[in-house]
């Protein structure tokens, strides 16, 4: 195995050893991407380990498993205790967690039935994009694969299916030598990267895709306009053309798994100076500030574990 997992898992209801968590080769799932599954990460604070705005996955992963008619089996505060006890389980401190509902083995066709299963993955996970990512920043690129269109799949459920986009984005960047793509919408605007939302800086001013634009709601990027918010930064939600990105004086992604991170060029054109600019650093320095007690956690994010 690649990544360093842990010894146990949280697996339909019982934390049993991590070989025991498996899922027959005929279930649903696996065959058709019928999944929901949400990326939530803890962090080690002052105060001890604590889950960032845990309250806000669960309801974003019960959402998406409405959408698909998937029974979670457990109800969201049962769902939420559970995720603290994997870490607790694995004595994690700053980890990533997987929760994950699939319609699981049984009748074959699309719109089977199937009993659901739950299970809950919590393992230490770096930054996504690499060490140097949220230091130094990143080089992207425009997919030419569009993301998905708003009556094609839902974008805001996120679900196991809609990754085979974010795949082809991910795949396309890395082999012409790139660390992220960028997909734009089916109107030709920008959208959202592989596994990340995007903002660009302008004029002391901050801009993001609007909801319309097929991106995930992502929870960094509503902590990053909340945060900038606080500093009195005007954001704005409205459609961004590509050529902004290349314009634009600093562009950096949120993302549980990649954080907040600095964009260095786009298509090999260079953002700003190249370097994480003021207001990205900034926003970095107030976002993990809540997790070394240096921003103080006025809206109650952190969930001691
Ligand atoms: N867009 C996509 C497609 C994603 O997979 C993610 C990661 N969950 C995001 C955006 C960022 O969302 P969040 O900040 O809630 O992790």
């Amino acid at each position: 195995m690649s990544e360093n997992f842990p010894k146990l898992i949280w697996f339909k209801g019982k934390i049993v050893p991590w070989a025991d968590a498996t899922v027959h080769v005929m279930a649903h799932a696996l065959h058709y991407g019928s999944s929901v599954f949400e990326g939530i990460r803890s962090y080690e604070t002052p105060n001890g380990p604590a889950i960032f705005r845990l309250g806000e996955h669960i309801k974003r992963f019960f959402n998406s498993a409405s959408m698909y008619d998937l029974n979670v089996g457990f109800t969201p505060a049962q769902m939420a205790e559970a995720c603290k006890e994997v870490i607790r389980a694995n004595n994690l401190t700053a980890a990533y967690l997987r929760p994950i509902s699939y319609r699981g083995a049984g009748g074959f066709g699309l719109g089977a039935d199937n009993a659901t299963e739950t299970s809950i993955a919590a393992w230490v996970w770096g930054p996504y994009l690499g060490a140097d990512a949220v230091t130094g920043g990143i080089d992207a690129c425009i997919s030419t694969w569009t993301r998905i269109a708003p009556n094609t799949l839902p974008a805001t459920a996120k679900a196991g299916g809609n990754y085979l986009s974010s795949i082809l984005i991910s795949r396309e960047a890395r082999r012409l030598g790139f660390q992220e793509g960028i997909a734009l919408s089916v109107d030709g605007y920008v959208s959202e990267g592989a596994g990340e939302n995007m903002f660009v800086v302008m004029g002391g001013k901050i801009y993001t895709p609007p909801m319309a634009a097929s991106i995930l709601q992502g929870i960094t990027r509503d902590t990053a306009i909340r945060l900038a918010k606080a500093e009195g930064i005007e954001v704005s939600e409205q459609n961004i053309p590509r050529e902004m990105l290349y314009f634009a004086d600093e562009c950096f992604m949120t993302g549980t798994a990649a954080e907040i991170t600095p964009i260095k060029s786009v298509d090999r054109k260079q953002v700003g100076t190249g370097q994480p600019g003021p207001i990205t650093r900034l926003l970095q320095e107030r976002f993990f500030g809540l997790f070394k007690g240096t921003t103080p956690d006025t809206h109650g994010w952190l969930d001691h574990i």
